[in-house]
């Protein structure tokens, strides 16, 4: 990404081991993230031509000298942050705020070979090789269900439970998944737009809720018995579906915020009163990795329907602006023939 809205795919050097404790693949599939839109859009700053990405699944090609866990020839998953997976944060599920953590962002996924640092404790192997649709659900663990699972385990979501997710985009979406497979009873998308509703109740939603804001904090009230929904899922970051999302929580309840925050301010007092449960950040997909991992190759989930446009590298611009126009929810990015 050169600037808001020029995207350019352009020849780098391939990555090579820089540390013993390195790996690179090469890239199977990437994709393209919402949170890829906020430089898009302006409301982050590119300084300078910055690599971009940071979801990948592929296979391994070389190997540092200290590198146990993975080997060359195996598939494997990582996450938007390098994590040790040993230090004390990390033990306590806390990857993703691991004490050398490494984004991967700034080494930029969308390309055809990765460098992934810590591989031991970031990337997680397959143990069969996967199919074509098994590599577009792990693809979707690497970020998207690995944030909406986070989202949901945050929100204590669980069975006989009432959840409702603020946010229709990809995380959202399989924020709806996850709260399904870990057992609540209803589950309320908050949605507009009949693709992404439909897309929802196919991955497990009972209702569809179409207003916005304290309009839509009202309707989860009145399908809740004035009470709010016992766990809400907050898929955005910004001020309006922060506060719907707090206000459609009952009191005692959760609420699982993975938005990345931009300018979100909390009125203290209303929180005060309000009674509930705030827990969220950046999501330690890591941790959920192995379990994911196991449902997509058994075929229990199909994440991988999120993807709703397929194109190849070369024309990721394209794929940006149908994200920015919301003609796409999430785009996947195809890779070149091996070289
Ligand atoms: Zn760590």
């Amino acid at each position: 990404m050169y600037a808001p809205r020029d995207v350019r795919v352009e020849q780098r050097d391939d990555p090579s081991i820089q540390e013993p404790t390195d790996a690179v693949i090469r890239v199977a599939a990437a994709c393209i993230c919402g949170s890829d839109l906020w430089p898009y859009r302006g409301a982050d700053t590119v300084k300078r031509p910055t690599p971009m990405g940071h979801e990948y699944v592929g296979v391994v090609e070389q190997v540092g000298d200290e590198v146990t866990n993975v080997q060359v020839g195996d598939f494997v998953v990582g996450s938007f942050f390098a994590s040790d997976n040993t230090c004390e944060i990390c033990r306590a599920g806390y990857q993703s705020r691991c004490v050398h953590k490494v984004p991967m962002g700034a080494l930029g996924s969308q390309a055809e070979r990765l460098r992934v640092p810590l591989a031991d404790g970031t990337l997680v192997a397959t143990s069969t090789e996967p199919t074509p649709q098994q590599v577009r659900g792990l693809l979707a663990a690497s970020d998207v269900l690995g944030t909406g699972w986070f989202a949901a385990v945050a929100a204590e979501v669980g069975p006989g439970k009432t959840v409702a997710v603020v946010g229709d985009g990809a995380v959202g979406l399989l924020g709806v998944l996850a709260a399904r497979q870990l057992g609540a009873e209803r589950i309320i998308a908050m949605s507009r737009h009949a693709d992404r509703q439909a897309l929802a109740r196919r991955f497990g939603a009972t209702d569809i809720v179409e207003e916005r804001g304290d309009d839509g904090v009202a309707k989860v009230k009145e399908l809740t018995g004035g009470l709010g929904a016992h766990s809400v899922i907050e898929a955005v970051g910004t001020q309006e579906s922060m506060m719907q999302a707090i206000r459609a929580t009952r009191p005692g309840g959760h609420v699982g915020f993975v938005g990345v925050s931009h300018d979100v301010q909390l009125p203290g007092s209303e929180l005060f009163f309000s009674a509930v449960h705030l827990h969220g950040g950046p999501a330690p997909v890591r941790r959920f990795l192995p379990e994911l991992i196991q449902l997509i190759m058994e075929n229990e989930i199909d994440p991988g329907a999120v993807f709703d446009l397929t194109l190849p590298l070369e024309d990721a611009a394209e794929g940006y602006r149908a994200m920015d126009e919301r003609r796409a929810t999430k785009v996947l990015l195809t890779m070149p023939q091996a070289d």
